[in-house]
């Protein structure tokens, strides 16, 4: 790539005034929180796009996506086995070979390997299926794939057919070079992300262990950037609060509607569910989470500002923190451990009172919080030797270092690509893909070369999901570029 940092002594800024070539527009924080790299690229007009050289693979990507999602793999059932057959023709064409494997009938899974040298090799990891979409709430087919305003709309545009496309176009444009590069880059696309993973991600570490050997970094959805005030911010996500999911059962004597009882199943749920409900978790800021608040300051307004980049202290006081759950419940939500009560069940007739009764609790952890030393928490506040705590589901906590040769790729790129834009470490409420690797020690990152506007992130779930035909293009020149740098070096 003709990459233009290397020998410019001198960049111009928005402003137009001469500065040096690499610099550090703000000090470093303490913990971490990476400037954002400020290694402005080009002499080009700031208009311009900066310095990746223009890719027949970036150009088509678009494209591409608009007949991916045309590809109904909507989880439940998921059927990601129509993706892989999508993706499987796309490898035979490009005479690139590649290996399938469903985990059930219809669950498709497919990976295809760049051989190289004998550096720890690079996953890219994408989903193959997504959520379910309203009709009644979309102006586009859900699954039409439409390309208007500039935009490719459907269900995946965003979470995660987009990245995945730009991954598929970027790995393409690799294996297409006459270079070997330095590691194995390896494709792989899995089914089933969106209901935990068990017939993806999560089945190929335990079924196909081969296709992850020699592995040490990956790169998934989770990551992106954001245009705050005038200033790109890019999150490149570390880690994730982790997801402890409960079954609360009460036992108590059954009997007739009509002859009530002192204490039942029922009324013993419904104590605990409001016991729980009321409890709020003792606040807590971990490093990552520090570092994502530190870098989010500049751009809220006084008096947050001041709290967001104090926020060990801020979240001591009680009445930030219910301003913050009302206000920003996101944010919130990675101060403290939390868990939502989700599902009730009780007896089936409504003149029965039943034996047992049920609560469901989504609760999610701070990362580096012990799971069962939670439930012994939650015991302790239920207070109910009737009530006894299933674990449904529950993952390992991890962390990926941003003290890494792909961090600082990714860093370097982002500078690059997005002269004056900003890096920050970050952590999400919600769980991808990524967690089975960081279990297995794979530095794993949520990186997403898209700039995504604020009111299109709603999508993502909801409704008229869409991603730019130019976030396509930009965002695959900037995965091949990353590629280029990580790998070609
Ligand atoms: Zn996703």
């Amino acid at each position: 790539m003709p990459s233009s940092t290397t020998d410019l002594r001198t960049v111009r800024n928005t402003a137009g005034k001469q500065i040096p070539a690499v610099r550090s527009a703000r000090p470093c924080r303490p913990l971490g929180l990476r400037l954002a790299t400020l290694l402005l690229a080009a002499l080009l007009p700031a208009a311009l796009p900066a310095s990746v050289a223009a890719s027949e693979y970036a150009d088509a990507a678009a494209e591409r996506l608009s007949e991916y999602i045309r590809v109904n793999t909507q989880n439940p059932p998921g059927n990601e086995t129509r993706g892989v057959e999508f993706i499987a023709a796309i490898f035979d064409a490009a005479g690139i070979d590649y290996d399938t494997a469903e985990s059930a009938p219809g669950r498709g899974n497919i990976w295809a390997r760049i051989e190289g040298g004998r550096e720890p090799a690079l996953v890219l990891l994408n989903h193959i299926d997504v959520v379910p979409a309203d009709l009644r709430y979309w102006s586009a087919n859900p699954f039409g794939g439409a390309i208007r305003d500039g935009h490719v709309y459907g269900r995946g545009a965003l979470d995660m057919k987009g990245l995945g496309i730009v991954q598929l176009q970027a790995f393409l444009d690799i294996a297409a070079r006459d270079r070997k590069p330095n590691r194995d880059i390896i494709f792989v696309a899995t089914a089933d992300e969106e209901a935990g993973g068990a017939f993806g991600a999560g089945w190929l570490v335990e079924n196909r262990p081969d296709i992850f050997e020699g592995v040490g970094y990956l790169l998934n959805e989770g990551g992106g950037g954001t245009v705050l005030a005038a200033d790109t911010v890019f999150n490149v996500e570390v880690t994730q609060k982790v997801p402890l999911w409960l079954r609360l059962i009460a036992h108590g004597n059954p009997g007739h509607g009509s002859t009530p009882q002192v204490e039942t199943s029922v009324t013993r749920i419904l104590r605990a569910g409001d016991r729980l409900a009321r409890t709020k978790f003792p606040p807590r800021v971990i490093p990552a989470v520090q570092g994502m608040f530190e870098g989010m300051a500049p751009y809220q307004p006084e008096p947050l500002k001041a709290r967001y980049a104090d926020i060990t202290n801020a979240v001591q006081d009680v009445e930030f923190m219910n301003y913050l759950q009302l206000t920003n419940p996101g944010q919130h939500a990675l101060l403290r451990n939390t868990c939502s009560l989700t599902g009730l069940k009780g007896s089936s007739k409504i003149n029965v009172v039943p034996t047992e009764a049920e609560l469901e609790l989504d609760c999610r952890l701070l990362p580096d919080q012990d799971p069962g030393a939670f439930i012994e928490e939650l015991a302790l506040i239920i207070n109910d030797p009737n009530i006894e705590i299933e674990k449904i589901m529950g993952f390992t906590p991890a962390v990926s270092s941003i003290d890494s040769h792909l961090y600082r790729a990714i860093e370097a790129v982002y500078a690059e690509e997005f002269p004056g834009s900003w890096v920050v470490p970050g952590v999400t409420t919600g769980f991808t893909d990524s967690h089975f690797f960081r279990d297995l020690g794979t530095a794993s990152y949520g990186f997403g070369p898209f700039v995504v506007p604020l009111e299109d992130r709603r999508g993502v779930h909801g409704n008229n999901e869409r991603v730019s035909v130019e976030n396509m293009r930009r965002g695959t020149e900037v995965m091949i570029a990353l590629l280029e740098r990580f790998t070609l070096d």
